[in-house]
């Protein structure tokens, strides 16, 4: 196998086919997330703000520049493909995309595509996907309470939300639900959901808002710190914690009452920084390394100045040079601005 490409300068030769994409901290970057689109059909309360102002469509790369990047990212060690959004079933012609990377799928340059999504084209798209070769998919759901999933989610309907989930079912997919839990609005769900989660051989996940762009809330007011949640779900259930990885940010556990699978992701209570494979493309084409960091690099130029994508390549390489070594996300009365700038829309979750 070649060398890592982490030392090499913007100047030198673009480095060769296949050379893994290795930060400065030795993390091999292995999963690669890609936004779509920063549109989305439902205006959660936490994700993003009543208004929001969407890219002309004109910035957006077509699917065949999101397949062409992709691909190059492919052939340099990338394993997994997360295609998410904004909601990225809403994107035109989408399928399109998820056909032509399955060619990956066959040679086995790609051990997994895979989507989050917040279900509501679900019950159209589930069979294709599974026929692209897509085995797993996560669905975002923060309630089962059809009045507060509109409340949270603003324009969204949970029944349609659930018709998905059954043809995804349907369709041999396997799903994980992934829930941010929210003070005061889900926090009395987490037992509810887990049991109907589990009950129909589904993971549930639980993730911690994230400070990321500006939203109506104090951040303070949505935080519900897992390692409270955790405590109080021990006092009914048994936890064992699980080895299990799927290259997310997750911890798991084995809930011994149910038999299923509940995972945690805490950027806010403990990061998992030091093992972090991932970088982040968005639908212009801008490559971000780490979820909570502002440095981006553009590789939407280098891609459509040259035919060959030794360019790009070399882009990529840089870029993974300035992986910083994590994300320092503060929830504090004190402090009222976000993170970072962006919505999590903008860099897909
Ligand atoms: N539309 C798709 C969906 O709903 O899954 C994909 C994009 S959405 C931005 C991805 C995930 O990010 C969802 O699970 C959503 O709940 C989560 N999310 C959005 N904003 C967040 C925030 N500020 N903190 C934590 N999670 C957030």
């Amino acid at each position: 196998m070649s060398e890592p490409i982490i030392t090499r300068a913007a100047s030198e030769a673009a480095p060769d086919a296949g050379a893994p994409l290795v930060d400065p901290f030795g993390r091999a970057i292995s999963y690669l997330r890609v936004s779509v689109t920063d549109r989305c059909d439902f205006r959660c309360v936490y994700c993003m703000s009543e208004n929001m102002t969407f890219l002309p469509k004109r910035d957006l790369l077509t699917l065949e520049e999101l397949d062409r990047l992709c691909s190059v990212f492919v052939r340099h060690g990338v394993r997994k493909l997360r295609i998410t959004g904004g909601e990225p079933l809403v994107r035109r012609d989408i399928m399109t995309l998820f056909r032509n990377l399955g060619r990956h799928l066959e040679t086995g340059a790609l051990e997994e595509l895979t989507v989050t999504t917040n279900g509501s084209q679900l019950a159209r798209h589930a069979a294709e996907l599974a026929a692209c070769g897509v085995r797993r998919i996560n669905v975002s759901m923060d309630t089962l309470d059809a009045d507060k999933f509109r409340a949270i989610t603003r324009w969204g309907d949970l029944g349609r939300v659930m018709e998905g989930l059954d043809a995804a079912q349907a369709a041999g997919l396997s799903v994980k639900i992934n829930a941010v839990a929210l003070k005061g609005v889900n926090e009395d769900e987490i037992e509810p959901m887990l049991e109907w989660a589990h009950g129909r051989g589904m993971d549930l996940t639980l993730i911690e808002v994230m400070p990321l762009g500006e939203i109506e809330t104090h951040r303070v007011d949505q935080f519900l710190p897992l390692s409270q949640v955790r405590a109080r779900l021990m006092d009914r259930y048994t936890l064992a914690d699980l080895p299990d990885r799927t290259g997310g940010p997750a911890r798991y556990v084995r809930v011994a009452e149910t038999g299923g699978r509940l995972g945690f992701i805490t950027p806010m209570t403990h990061n998992f920084c030091e093992s972090c494979n991932r970088v982040r493309l968005t639908c212009t084409g801008t490559l971000y390394m780490c979820l909570g960091q502002e440095d981006a690099a553009d590789l939407r130029t280098p891609l459509r100045q040259s035919e060959g994508d030794a360019r790009v390549a070399q882009a990529i390489a840089d870029a993974i040079t300035r992986k910083p070594k994590g994300h320092d996300f503060v929830i504090d009365r004190r402090v009222n601005r976000p993170a970072v700038g962006r919505h999590m829309s903008v860099t897909g979750g």
